[in-house]
């Protein structure tokens, strides 16, 4: 049975009964899931899991596992956090051994903070097991490195949605702007419009390269290649819905020789110098 399949020998901590897990899947592809989750996976008494979290991961888990679905999807009807948080609470006080399951990584724009503060509060054990994150890994999917050399030192990482779940009108999107040569967007697709607006009220040339990467990592994934001043007209067109990462920035262009899943699938690489840099990429 699959699902007794050892993990390979290591010192794999023990999920004890009244503990909480709380663990990212990654962006989806379920390669992408560290072992500690799978660890935690094959132990769980109880699995509360995201809406992004898929059946394939949800498939390694421990035969008589109950699973709970606490999905939240923007705009749908949904469990509120409190009340996920307190259900967390409730398993663990009952004694089970608890797998809270999220999308990505639990820290990053997934209200995981706030699910172990909770826990934490109640005195209940946790265990943070980090995943990879959209933002990242999902790029890495559609061949664009965060960061690159000749481009970027830094990069942002920015929500769509404030705490309200509206557009993030707290942002100071001019500061931003000046201060990020690279700029990676969750939940930006359905405020992409004052999103984009933004960016170019604060001075970003109407020609800066965009990417929007959909289902990054699982077999439908989509990607568009646009710029600042097309991207909200490309996205209608080619009918993309969430959930997505918009990357901002020259990054994008790399993509040109490192979409490596295109080169797998047998295209040639569109450019390999698409920065212009004129010498071989490992020159000083
Ligand atoms: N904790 C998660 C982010 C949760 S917020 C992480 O670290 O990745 C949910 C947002 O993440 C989505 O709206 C989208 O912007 C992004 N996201 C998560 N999975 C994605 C995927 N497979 N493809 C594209 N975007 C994804």
């Amino acid at each position: 049975m699959e699902n007794t399949n050892p993990l390979p020998p290591y010192d794999w901590p023990v999920l004890q009964a009244g503990w909480v897990w709380l663990c990212g899947a990654g962006p989806g592809d379920a390669g992408l899931l560290t072992l500690h989750g799978l660890n935690a996976l094959r132990q769980a008494d109880v699995i509360v899991y995201d809406a992004l979290v898929g059946p394939d991961i949800l498939g390694w888990a421990n035969d008589n596992a109950e699973l709970i679905y606490a999905g939240k999807r923007g705009g749908k009807p949904s469990a509120k956090q409190r009340d996920i948080s307190l259900q967390l609470v409730d398993l663990a006080k009952a004694g089970k051994r608890v797998l809270r399951l999220k999308g990505g990584d639990p820290f990053v724009f997934g209200r995981g903070g706030e699910e172990a503060q909770t826990l934490i509060q109640h005195e209940i054990p946790v265990r943070i097991v980090p995943g990879i994150s959209a933002g990242i890994g999902g790029l890495a999917y559609a061949g664009i490195p965060v960061t690159h050399r000749d481009v970027n030192q830094s990069v942002t990482f920015v929500t769509g949605h404030d705490q309200s779940g509206e557009a993030t009108g707290s942002l100071n999107w001019q500061a931003i702007s000046d201060g990020s040569q690279v700029l990676v967007i969750y939940m930006g697709i359905k405020h992409v419009n004052r999103i984009i607006g933004e960016l170019l009220a604060a001075g970003r040339p109407v020609d800066e390269p965009v990417a929007v990467v959909t289902n990054a990592t699982l077999p439908h994934q989509q990607v568009l290649e646009s710029t600042l001043e097309n991207v909200e007209a490309d996205l209608i067109a080619a009918n993309m819905a969430p959930p997505a990462i918009i990357c901002v920035g020259k990054s994008v262009l790399m993509r040109q020789v490192l979409d490596w899943q295109g080169l797998i699938a047998g295209q040639e690489p569109r450019n390999l110098d698409p920065l212009n840099r004129g010498r071989p990429a490992e020159a000083v």
